[in-house]
């Protein structure tokens, strides 16, 4: 299947690890342009200059997307880059632990890592949004569905980008904006790995977690996360709107007795 991404131009936030470098890998096999927005300068550099190795096809801007300025930033370079945009995908964030305990300021930070650059980003991009009719993902979780337990903040700000989902999808009918959420589960990534080490036996707790996912007895990969990102950002989704796609192997949603 041809998804029409060539030479189309995406944002991706957190887009040289994790699931953020599966989303902008996948957008350049698919022939498109990646704007990576990031704070990890190393592994955002040696992305950006893998991809550009035969010929331009991505650029970066590097700095904490809590700061406004450079939400702006980054549509302004994208622009200055490759004159349009067909795409963004909101996608950096971190499980961060604010729990109740924490506090009233470990809330609000984790609010400002976490959620309020998906709405400045999308601020920003609407003017160029709205004239190529361009696609939005939010990456939300399955926490903000099932809670966690001890991180009030990331499951507050994962919450509201479902709200937020549905929401743009509604205001953006009259200009063919689309919007969707993915909900990943459990993705072995750079910053899971760092999660599961915070454990006295990460060997341990990873085998408990994987044993109760019942598609297969494993972790979904951060490639089958970024397949259901490129679909959604192709015409050939082109009636998919306000959805949330939960590609977790029935984690969430399948009989207990099943694990
Ligand atoms: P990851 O491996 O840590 O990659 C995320 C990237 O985004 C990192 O480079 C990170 O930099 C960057 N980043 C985070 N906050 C940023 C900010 N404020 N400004 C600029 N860059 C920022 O994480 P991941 O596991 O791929 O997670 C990606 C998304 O999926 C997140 O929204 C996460 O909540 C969601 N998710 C993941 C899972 C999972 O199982 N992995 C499950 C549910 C939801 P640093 O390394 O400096 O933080």
């Amino acid at each position: 299947m041809d998804l029409n991404l060539a030479e189309k131009v995406f944002i991706v936030t957190g887009g040289s690890k994790g699931i953020g470098e599966a989303i902008s890998r996948a957008i350049i096999d698919e022939g498109g342009f990646v704007m990576i927005a990031s704070r990890s300068e190393q592994e955002t550099r040696d992305l950006v200059a893998e991809f550009n190795r035969d010929r331009i096809k991505s650029h970066c801007l590097i700095g904490d997307l809590q700061d406004t300025l450079l939400c702006k930033k980054v549509i302004d370079e994208t622009i200055k880059h490759f004159g349009k945009i067909d795409g963004l995908i909101n996608n950096a964030g971190l499980n961060d632990g604010a729990s109740l305990e924490a506090g009233p300021v470990a809330f609000r930070n984790s609010l400002n890592v976490n959620l309020h650059h998906y709405y400045d980003l999308v601020h920003y991009a609407l003017p160029y949004l709205k004239k190529s009719k361009g696609s939005i993902i939010n990456i939300s979780s399955k926490v903000a569905l099932t809670g966690q337990g001890g991180t009030s903040g990331y499951a507050a700000a994962k919450g509201a980008q479902l709200g937020l989902t549905r929401e743009w999808a509604a205001d953006l009918l009259p200009y063919s904006i689309r919007v969707n959420a993915i909900l990943p589960a459990e993705v072995m990534t750079p910053l899971y790995r760092k999660w599961l080490d915070t454990f006295d036996n990460p060997e341990e707790k990873e085998a408990t977690i994987i044993s109760k996912i019942p598609f297969e007895k494993r972790m979904t990969t951060s490639d089958e996360i970024a397949a259901m990102a490129v679909f959604l950002l192709s015409d050939k989704s082109g009636h998919t709107t306000g959805q949330f796609m939960i590609p977790d192997g029935g984690y969430v949603h399948l009989d207990r007795s099943l694990t």
